[in-house]
């Protein structure tokens, strides 16, 4: 096995892919490749067996998804590419997505699950697929069945590979890939990768490169993280609107600059909202007297500028909002990470003005996953955001 250390091209564009997944790429919204996509991507067009190692969320789905398509665009109308999955929520979200980026494309992508009738499915596959997606036990009644047949398959994708054997999938995976040509691309995605896991990767990929995402920073795993777009004049008005929600109890506010943080405050205070600001400009006894404060839970908001982030240690907060979107991206996850560990479910949340946007794209490329973005409305600047 060989780890790839391939510097990431940034663009769809340069990764690649007919034009047709480009345009659905655009369709779909996206601005760059994530990080599992722009390893996995050229690896899995070469033909290379891949191991990635990525949790949901990180878009591994298009990763082995788009360079399939690329592949199987213009050939006969057989059954070519297999992905098996653990659950049938999966598998259902697996041909969604292949669906919407196989949009122009005449490709026909189906999906078996247990726990409906057979008759449709096998109507389905009886018409004619290019890409079958399904659970191990329902795929075996319809290969007994003589529904599908694997003699043109040139891709088998195995993923969530390590919750199909926590599942107990292990002899089914066997008893559907004896049936597999020997000759094909193996891909296997897993969240992580346990000895089961490893034997699995070592019986069916040849040669396989590992490509791994989320490891060198990744952000504290109990924190939920959501991009609110906002324009710049509307943060002060989204901060109150948040802070009437239940559960805002502690919530530590960022913003750029002191003079931004003394105006957030004064914001907060015309709405009786007991708010306090820690920045340079304030003595000694000031800010240890803000975060005494806060730390008793006299106010409910400290606003502090991203100076004094790192001096901070507070337990229990609930929330950390950034009013403003961190310069760097190691200053987002090392802040975030703050309410990690401090509180079990510490929720973060970022403003991100369209001036922002960009800066927010960074942060996610070095997190190696998309924040969600969440539209309030009557706030949100449109559809200019991000997603
Ligand atoms: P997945 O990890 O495959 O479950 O994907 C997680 C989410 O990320 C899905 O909702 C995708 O639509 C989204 N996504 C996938 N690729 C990208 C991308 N390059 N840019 C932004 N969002 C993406």
């Amino acid at each position: 096995m060989s780890t790839s250390t391939i510097e990431a091209p940034t663009t769809f564009e340069a990764l690649g892919l007919a034009p047709a997944l480009l345009e659905a790429v655009r369709d779909a919204g996206y601005a760059h490749p994530t990080p599992i996509q722009a390893q996995a991507i050229p690896l899995v067009l070469k033909g290379r067996d891949v191991i990635g190692l990525a949790q949901t969320g990180t878009g591994k789905t298009a990763a082995f998804t788009l360079p399939i398509i690329h592949r199987l665009l213009g050939g006969p109308r057989r059954l070519r590419a297999l992905v098996l999955t653990p659950t049938r929520e999966l598998t259902a979200q697996v041909k969604e997505s292949f669906a919407g980026y196989a949009r122009h494309t005449e490709l026909r992508v189906v999906d078996v699950f247990g726990g409906v009738a057979l008759g449709p499915q096998e109507q389905a596959l009886r018409r004619g697929v290019d890409v079958v997606i399904a659970t191990p036990g329902r795929l075996i009644d319809h290969m007994e069945r003589q529904n599908v047949v694997f003699d043109d398959l040139e891709v088998l994708v195995l993923d969530e590979a390590d919750r199909m054997l926590d599942m107990g999938f292990a002899p089914q995976i066997n008893r559907i890939v004896a049936e597999i040509p020997r000759y094909r691309q193996t891909l296997l995605f897993s969240a992580t990768m346990p000895p089961e896991v490893e034997a699995l990767a070592r019986k069916y990929l040849r040669r396989p490169t590992v490509v791994q995402v989320g490891r060198r920073t990744e952000a504290a795993s109990t924190v939920s993280h959501a991009v609110y777009p906002v324009p710049r004049e509307r943060k002060g008005a989204l901060l109150v609107e948040l802070l009437k929600r239940e559960g805002m109890d502690s919530v530590l506010v960022f913003t750029r600059t002191k003079h931004g943080a003394d105006k957030v405050v004064r914001t907060l205070q015309r709405e009786g909202i007991e708010a306090l600001a820690m920045h340079a400009d304030k003595t000694q006894a000031q800010r240890t007297e803000a975060l005494e404060k806060f730390k008793r839970g006299e106010i409910r908001v400290l606003v502090a500028t991203d100076i004094a982030q790192r001096g901070l240690d507070i337990a229990g907060i609930s929330h950390v909002i950034n009013y403003d979107v961190p310069g760097q991206p190691e200053d987002y996850v090392h802040r975030i990470g703050r309410t990690g560990r401090a509180a079990a479910t510490g929720d973060a949340f970022t403003f991100m003005a369209p001036d922002e946007i960009a800066m927010v794209r960074l942060i996610e490329r070095v997190l190696g996953q998309p924040i969600p973005r969440i539209s309030v409305p009557g706030y949100d600047f449109g559809t200019v955001a991000a997603d």
